[in-house]
């Protein structure tokens, strides 16, 4: 069944006529994984998500699948052994989109530990995770250091680590599993809010959720309800009057991104700065991007703001670490706020938190998971199916957790030389239709070997004689709204094309041709296609405009 507009109607009908196994809220990573695991062990299971998959924090991460190396000087071990030893395996599972990238540790006199102390913790980190020795850590001179990232200052610097880690873009990770979910049975609605839990006495036993696109109720029923909503997780509980004892402590962490050539680094790094955080700047294609800052956040977890303090610390940041670099804030094209939804510890400030998960049971029988990282999603996952399946199913023969094999991204590519093969291949084809080599290479991190289905629609489009940036937004598009869900303009823009981040003028350049080929394909009315455009202009100025 394809995962589009078009069988939403279907969906609806499906979810409100029969009982599931298992309710599922929330469509971040950590509710999309549970769905994946369930379906894939035989339980008959849904997903409501109020706004588009991967709306809330899984957008608005460092877009990094690590072990957490800061996590070893909290001494969480456990922690970053799971973790890190889930990278190569999250990796394998979706090969074009969990890339390999070395970081640069450097080491600078007074910041950070020494070189001993950060060989042995890189040391320790590789060995916790299971590294292969190819990819272990080697330590590095001053001139090698310096080497590496010329931009640097020189002042102070002792020398540095490399590490292995890899990149992702989080979201399109989140619409992947969403996918593998509903390839597995699962039934997936993406702008479905819960509102209100239903109880058989003090069981509860389903929701009324409402399609947030045409305000209709809908009721769905099932054995185990589980609340995955990330930063949201205390208002379900607190719907279900069961928000006591443990509670979250949301914590708010700001990216800005700005142009590749205004702030050239060789590659990932990740530097100390004077008040003792550590700051990553990662290079994506024509943009590199910095973040993340770490403040505890109180207010609406539906408008989270960048600021102008945010936005400061972080080119102070650089322009301490970088000095050649100097950047401004007009430098900024663009910019994420996302939150951690941690859990709260008396007396910890918003750093020292643990990142660790913890599932509370209600006496409803609601299960909430909150904590933990993107990167830890299976295990997360892993740990909520056992435990639906222990309090409610021990009696049938369900298959046990095999996530760790269960390929992401349908006909994917098998390993990293299938995707730099096909990354060649597509280089070559389109080269022919003079499309550059950095888009090329964009089109497979996002799209995988699917990207061949972008490149056939595109050179019709050409073809036809359609301009070539609209051929290829049209082309983009419409693999999207075919296969991944997108009912919004910001659905296209933000979480499916990374646009609104990483490549904000060809937004600007496309916006008005996107709106009309949206509107015509989803029917949309002209007073709906006015309020999907503010709603895209809003998300333009909440990624620009800093107060
Ligand atoms: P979310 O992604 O927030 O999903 C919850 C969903 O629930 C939302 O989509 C929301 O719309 C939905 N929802 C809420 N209420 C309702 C309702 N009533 N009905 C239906 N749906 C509802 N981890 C890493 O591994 N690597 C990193 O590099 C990394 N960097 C990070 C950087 C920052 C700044 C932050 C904030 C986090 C970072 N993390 C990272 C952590 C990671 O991003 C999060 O742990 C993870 O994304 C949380 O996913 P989630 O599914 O639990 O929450």
């Amino acid at each position: 069944m394809s995962f589009s507009y078009i069988n939403r109607e279907n969906t609806l009908q499906a979810i409100t006529s029969e009982s599931f196994d298992l309710l599922v809220i929330g469509g971040g990573i950590t509710g999309v994984g549970i769905a994946l695991d369930a379906a894939s062990r035989g339980l008959r299971t849904v997903l409501l998500e109020k706004n588009d998959f991967a709306y809330g924090t899984s957008s608005r991460s460092t877009k990094l699948i690590h072990g957490g190396l800061r996590y070893l000087k909290q001494f969480e071990f456990a922690l970053v052994k799971e973790v890190g030893s889930e990278r190569a395996i999250v990796h394998r599972l979706a090969p074009h989109l969990v890339v390999p990238e070395k970081m640069l540790l450097p080491l600078r006199e007074g910041r950070g530990f020494g070189s001993l102390l950060t060989s042995f913790g890189l040391w320790l980190y590789d060995w916790l995770a299971g590294v292969k020795p190819a990819d272990q850590r080697r330590m590095l001179t001053r001139k090698q250091t310096l080497r590496r990232e010329p931009l640097m200052s020189r002042e102070g610097v002792k020398g540095g680590g490399l590490y292995a880690e890899y990149r992702t873009d989080d979201a399109r990770l989140t619409i992947e599993i969403a996918k593998t979910a509903v390839a597995h049975g699962a039934h997936l609605l993406n702008y479905a809010r819960v509102e209100k839990f239903i109880y058989e006495g003090s069981d509860v036993t389903g929701v009324e959720g409402r399609d947030t696109l045409t305000s209709a109720v809908f009721k769905v029923r099932a054995t185990c309800v589980v609340n995955a909503c990330g930063p949201w997780v205390d208002e379900l509980r607190t719907a279900d009057k069961s928000k006591s004892g443990k509670s979250l402590h949301l914590t708010k962490g700001v990216h800005i991104v700005v142009p590749y050539e205004r702030f050239p680094v060789q590659q990932s790094i990740y530097f100390d700065v004077a008040d003792g955080r550590m700051i990553f700047a990662i290079p994506r294609g024509r943009c590199t991007y910095i973040g993340t800052t770490d403040t505890d956040y109180t207010n609406d977890c539906d408008s989270v703001n960048v600021s102008r303090v945010d936005v400061n610390y972080l080119l102070a940041a650089v322009n301490e670490t970088f000095p050649t670099v100097q950047l401004v804030v007009a430098d900024v094209e663009s910019s994420w706020a996302g939150l951690r939804p941690l859990i709260h510890e008396d007396g910890k400030s918003a750093s020292e938190l643990s990142r660790k998960d913890e599932i509370f049971e209600s006496p409803s029988g609601l299960l909430s998971i909150a904590g933990g990282k993107l990167t830890g999603y299976r295990k997360m996952a892993e740990r909520v199916v056992n435990l639906v399946i222990k309090k409610y199913f021990s009696e049938r023969s369900l298959k046990k957790c095999y996530t760790h094999k269960i390929k992401l991204c349908d006909g994917g590519l098998i390993n990293l030389r299938a995707v730099k093969e096909h990354r060649r291949l597509m280089r070559k084809n389109l080269a022919a239709l003079r499309v550059d080599e950095q888009v090329s290479n964009n089109l497979v991190h996002l799209y995988g070997r699917r990207s061949e289905e972008v490149y056939a629609a595109l050179r019709k489009y050409l073809l036809e004689g359609i301009e070539p940036e609209l051929a290829l937004v049209r082309a983009e598009l419409e693999y999207c709204v075919a296969n991944e869900c997108v009912l919004t303009a910001t659905d296209f823009f933000i979480r499916r094309s990374g646009m609104l981040f990483f490549d904000i003028a060809r937004l600007r350049n496309t916006r008005d041709f996107v709106l009309g080929q949206l509107q015509s394909t989803l029917h949309w009315s002209d007073e709906r296609r006015k309020q999907e455009a503010m709603a895209l202009d809003d998300a333009v100025e909440r990624a620009t405009q800093f107060q």
